[in-house]
C-alpha cells in the first residue's frame, strides 16, 4: 500500500508493506471483550525514525542543581527549552524504593487532547538527570551501567578505563573510540570487535598492533592496510620484514604532524580500496546495514542476535519489532518506541523497562497494563498516573482511545515539543541532521549552547602545543587546548595524558565533539539506495549513496577479494 507522508515538511510517498500489517494485527491491547490494534502508521519510516530519536540526549552533558540540592552532571540543561521548570532526580534518589512516582496522578479529561494532558503531567513530572547503572566513578557518562573509570563515553556497558565515544562494550583502557567491542588500548576506532591495542582502525575483527587502517580481519602488525585477511607486518597492503615494517612505525609514532600525515594517506586509501555494499554477516533475509546473527530484520542497523522485525536502529535480541529505536533484552511485540529493556507488547513508548501492555508510557519500570503514565514503578491499570481498578481501567481505555482517534492522536509518537531537548542535542541530529532553521520549521527545539570560559592558567592554540608527545609538559593539565576547527576550547584530562603518554600518542589538537562527529562521518546513513556493484554490475542495495565514488561491491565479489 502506498501513502503519503502526513508531515507537511516531508510529503514523501511511502509503501505499507503486508508484513507491517500483519504486525499490527498480531500487536493487540486487550481491554476485557474488547481488543485493539494499533493503526498504520501516517507518517514514513524517517519521519517516525526523526519524531523518536529526537527525545534522545547522549551527549549534551550540563553541570546543573538537582531537586534535592545537589550539584550533578545531567542530560538535562538547568533551563528546559519549553519554558517552565523541570525536576531532576540523582540515579540514587530515583531509584529510592520508596518512591513509587505517582506523585502527579490525575483522571483521563475526555474535554481535552490526550497529549495536552500528557504534556501537564510529563513536565510535573520528575525524570532521573543520568540514566546510569552500577557503575563506580563515571559521573561525565550517560547511558552506562557496570563501569569503572570511564569518562564523556555514553550507551555503554561492562567498561573500564574508557574514555570519550560512543557504545564501548566490555572494553579496557580505550580512548576516542565509538563501536568498540570486547577490546583493549585502542585509540581513534570506529566499528572495531575484539581488537587489541589498535590506532585509528575501522570496521576491523580480531586485529592487534594495527594502525590507520579499515577492514582487517584477524591481522596483525598492519599499517595503512585494507581489505585484509590474516596478514602480518604489511605496510600500504605489501608485506615488509619485521625489521623493517617496525622501522617505519618507529618514524611516525608519538609526533602529531606525521600522524596526521598518516591519516590523510588513510583517507586516501578508502576512496581506492573496495567496500562491502552492506555489513550483514552470518543472517537471513536481512536488509539494512551492521546486521549479525538475525533472521528476517528488514531496513534494520545495527541490529544483532533478532528476528522478524523492521525499521529498527539499536537492537539486541529483538523479536516482532517494529519501528524502535535502542531496544535491549529481549523485547518483544513493540511498536514506535524508544529505549526499551525486556519489555512485552508495547507501543509508542520512551525508555519502559521490564514492562508489558503499555501504551503512551515514559520512564515506567516493572509496570504493567498502564497508559499515558510517566515514571512508575511496579504498578497496574494507571491512567496519567492515576491507580483504577481493572474494571475501571477495561472501561475507561476504549473511550480514552476512541476519543484520540477522534482528534487524530491515536497512532502518532508524542510530540517533538515534548521532548526536553533541543534537536541538536539528540540522536536525531546524529542520524538525520538538520540546521537550526530547519528544525525550528519543522517545530523541534534547538539548544545554543556557548562553552563556558574554562578555568586555567593558559590557552594556547592547538597548533602551538609541541608536536611529540615527549616534550608536553604535565602541565597541560591546567591548559585549556583551542580546537582546530571550531576553536572550542577544550582540556586533557590527567588519566587521557596518561593513555597519551603509555601509548606515544600525540595530544589532539581537535575538540572532542569534533572527534566524535568525525569519527561517526565515517559511516555511512541509514537509508538504502540501489546501485550496481562496480566489479560485476549486479545490482545491489547499499548504504552508500549512488553519487558517491567509492567501490561498492556485491558480497560475493567482496569475499572473492578478501579471502
Ligand atoms: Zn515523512
Ligand atoms: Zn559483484
Amino acid at each position: 500500500m502506498l501513502k503519503t507522508c502526513a508531515n507537511p515538511h516531508c510529503h514523501q510517498s511511502f509503501e505499507i508493506t503486508p508484513d507491517e500489517e500483519t504486525f499490527l494485527k498480531k500487536m493487540t491491547f486487550t481491554f476485557g471483550k474488547e481488543s485493539i490494534n494499533p493503526p498504520l502508521p501516517v507518517f514514513c519510516p524517517e519521519c517516525r525514525l526523526r519524531i523518536r530519536t529526537c527525545h534522545r540526549n547522549e551527549r549534551a552533558f550540563y553541570k546543573r542543581k538537582v531537586a534535592n540540592g545537589k550539584e550533578m552532571v545531567s542530560i538535562y540543561h538547568e533551563e528546559p527549552l519549553w519554558g517552565e521548570s523541570d525536576i531532576v532526580f540523582t540515579p540514587e534518589d530515583w531509584n529510592d524504593h520508596k518512591r513509587d512516582g505517582m506523585g502527579q496522578g490525575r483522571a483521563y479529561d475526555f474535554s481535552r487532547p490526550f497529549f495536552d494532558q500528557f504534556a501537564n503531567l510529563h513536565k510535573a513530572s520528575p525524570r532521573m538527570g543520568m540514566m546510569l547503572l552500577a557503575n563506580d566513578n563515571c559521573d561525565f557518562t550517560a547511558g552506562t551501567a557496570y563501569s569503572k573509570n570511564c569518562y564523556l563515553i555514553n550507551s555503554s556497558e561492562y567498561d573500564e578505563d574508557c574514555l570519550y565515544g560512543k557504545l564501548y562494550q566490555s572494553c579496557r583502557s580505550s580512548v576516542d573510540c565509538s563501536l568498540l567491542y570486547g577490546s583493549e588500548l585502542c585509540y581513534d576506532c570506529f566499528s572495531v570487535y575484539d581488537s587489541y591495542n589498535c590506532t585509528s582502525v575501522s570496521f576491523s575483527k580480531n586485529c592487534r598492533d594495527c594502525l590507520f587502517s579499515t577492514d582487517l580481519i584477524g591481522c596483525s602488525d598492519c599499517c595503512l592496510c585494507s581489505n585484509l585477511h590474516k596478514k602480518q607486518y604489511h605496510f600500504g597492503n605489501k608485506p615488509l620484514p619485521k625489521e623493517e615494517y617496525l622501522q617505519k612505525i618507529e618514524e611516525f609514532r608519538g609526533s602529531h604532524t606525521k600522524m596526521e600525515e598518516m591519516k590523510q594517506k588513510l583517507a586516501e586509501l578508502r576512496k581506492s580500496m573496495i567496500h562491502r555494499a552492506v555489513h550483514i554477516v552470518n543472517s537471513e533475509d536481512c536488509t539494512g546495514d551492521f546486521i549479525e546473527n538475525s533472521q528476517r530484520c528488514t531496513e534494520c542497523y545495527d541490529v544483532n542476535e533478532s528476528q522478524d522485525s523492521r525499521y529498527v536502529t539499536v537492537g539486541v535480541n529483538v523479536k516482532d519489532v517494529y519501528d524502535c529505536s535502542n531496544m535491549y533484552l529481549k523485547p518483544e511485540l513493540a511498536f514506535e518506541t524508544l529505549g526499551t529493556i525486556e519489555t512485552y507488547n508495547v507501543a509508542y513508548c520512551l525508555y519502559v523497562f521490564h514492562s508489558q501492555n503499555l501504551l503512551y508510557c515514559e520512564y515506567c519500570f516493572s509496570c504493567s497494563d498502564c497508559f499515558g503514565c510517566s515514571g512508575l514503578r511496579q504498578k497496574k491499570y494507571c491512567i496519567l498516573n492515576k491507580q483504577h481498578t481493572k474494571k475501571e481501567y477495561e472501561e475507561l481505555m476504549p473511550k480514552i482511545i476512541e476519543h484520540m482517534q477522534s482528534a487524530k492522536e491515536f497512532g502518532r509518537f508524542f510530540p517533538s515539543t515534548l521532548s526536553p531537548f533541543g534537536y541538536n542535542e539528540t540522536l536525531a541530529q546524529e542520524y538525520l541532521p538538520l540546521t537550526e532553521t530547519e528544525a525550528k520549521e519543522r517545530g523541534f527545539y534547538w539548544r545554543t549552547v556557548t562553552d563556558k570560559k574554562p578555568n586555567v592558567t593558559k590557552t594556547i592554540d592547538a597548533s602551538d602545543l609541541p608536536d611529540a608527545i615527549e616534550q608536553i609538559p604535565d602541565d597541560v593539565l591546567n591548559w585549556a587546548v583551542v580546537c582546530e576547527a571550531t576553536k572550542r576550547p577544550f582540556r586533557i584530562v590527567k588519566q587521557e595524558l596518561e593513555f597519551y603518554r603509555r601509548q606515544r600518542l600525540p595530544i589532539p589538537h581537535l575538540h572532542p565533539d569534533e572527534r566524535y562527529d568525525r569519527r561517526l562521518a565515517l559511516r555511512n546513513p541509514r537509508k538504502l539506495w540501489h546501485r550496481s556493484c562496480a566489479i560485476c554490475q549486479k545490482e545491489i542495495s547499499t548504504t552508500c549513496a549512488p553519487e558517491r565514488t567509492e567501490k561498492v561491491v556485491c558480497e560475493e565479489c567482496y569475499l572473492k577479494e578478501v579471502y
